[in-house]
């Protein structure tokens, strides 16, 4: 294989720049990807920048992937050169665990092998993500893409995508059900499109006013601004589910108290600082705090397979790769309308 171009960062406080590694040679049950457009999620900047710990230098982050196969192992039986495809947040798991026989790979008891900022199974040969122009991986972690949909729009339901339609399927949002979305940003977005077209009734949480517009086309019901407390105290116990995917310390407090009893409130925003839970604001309604991770290869195929069908994409400004950290410095200030995609052609 030749040296892959791609950018990475060298440790917390330096900049993405260019950046040649190596891939592994396509085994006979590899695809090579060429990647076309990858998604600047929210974990990318906590990872690049070491807020969670444990952070692999240098890392190449980058997993909202979309791209064409360009090469096939001799054992590859579901993609053909040509087709598209798409990587998300792990490119392999143990296969043997029961969250793996399940199709739960995201749960896997390990080891579970993360697109960048990871290692592989060998347990040291890092991966490197898709900020980079090709990547290499088993075709059994690898997702149809329909060719109808604009790819760089396609590319943030990877993550963004997945990460917002499992808890809706889990927690069962449908009509009559009433979910509330916190933070409209990547995630946030993509749930209330997701939501809205399972039927449910949606109200977006935000801090930032100018975003109402938005909200309401990209199919919000109601919309509320949570820097005036008085507007959250007028909406206790109201809620069916409420997805939380605020990247930063905030009150879990003010959102639980909007579930109604048996009500649940799922954390998907991961933020650095630990978040403290009143023992009232579960107790006295049998509220339920949950956390849920992206999806399983078999969800994530069923949600791209379901916004194929629905013509449900992410609404995206796609950006050079010189322009990343202007975008990572945009997407902290909560400034992003909704996903940057950087055009990997311009790399
Ligand atoms: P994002 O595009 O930056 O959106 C986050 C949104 O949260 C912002 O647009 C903003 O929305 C709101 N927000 C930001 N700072 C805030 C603050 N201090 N107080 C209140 N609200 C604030 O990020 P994202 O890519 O959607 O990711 C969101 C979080 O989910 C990140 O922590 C990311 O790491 C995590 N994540 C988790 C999973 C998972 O599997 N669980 C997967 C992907 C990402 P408003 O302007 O509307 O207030
Ligand atoms: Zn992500
Ligand atoms: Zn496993």
């Amino acid at each position: 294989m030749p040296p892959i171009r791609g950018y990475a960062t060298k440790g917390p406080t330096s900049k993405l720049e260019p950046f040649a590694f190596e891939r592994r040679e396509p085994g006979p049950h590899d695809v090579l990807i060429e990647i076309l457009y990858c998604g600047i999620c929210h974990s990318d900047i906590h990872q690049a920048r070491d807020e969670w710990g444990g952070a692999i230098f240098p890392m190449v982050p980058g997993h909202e992937i979309v791209g064409r196969v360009t090469r096939v192992g001799s054992k590859v039986t579901r993609f053909t050169i040509g087709e598209p495809a798409g990587v998300g947040c792990f490119v392999d798991s143990c296969r043997v665990c029961g969250s793996c026989k399940e199709g739960l790979e995201q749960y896997c008891e390990g080891p579970i092998v993360f697109t960048y900022n990871s290692t592989e199974k060998d347990g040291k040969t890092p991966t490197y993500g898709g900020y980079s122009s090709h990547i290499v991986v088993d075709e059994n972690y690898t997702l149809k893409i329909s060719p109808n949909l604009p790819p760089a729009n396609v590319a943030p339901l990877l993550c963004a995508g997945i990460t917002m339609y499992s808890p809706l399927r889990h927690f069962k949002a449908g009509p009559g059900r009433r979910v509330g979305v916190v933070g409209l940003g990547g995630l946030g977005h993509m749930a209330v499109k997701l939501a809205a077209a399972m039927g449910a009734e949606v109200t977006v949480f935000s801090t930032s006013p100018s975003k109402e517009p938005d909200a309401r086309r990209l199919g919000a019901h109601e919309f509320v601004m949570t820097k005036d407390p008085q507007s959250l105290a007028a909406l206790a116990n109201r809620f069916d589910l409420i997805l939380d995917a605020v990247s930063a310390p905030h009150d879990l407090n003010a959102y639980l108290n909007l579930l109604r009893r048996d009500g649940a409130l799922a954390l998907v925003g991961v933020s650095p600082k630990p978040l403290e839970v009143n023992a009232f604001s579960l107790i006295l309604k049998r509220r339920t705090l949950a956390g849920s991770l992206i999806g399983g290869t078999r969800e994530t195929q069923e949600m791209l397979d379901y916004c194929a069908a629905q013509n449900i994409t992410s609404d995206v400004e796609v950006i050079p790769i010189q322009q990343v950290e202007a975008a990572y410095a945009r997407t902290i200030k909560g400034d992003v309308r909704y996903r940057f995609v950087i055009d990997m052609k311009t790399l």
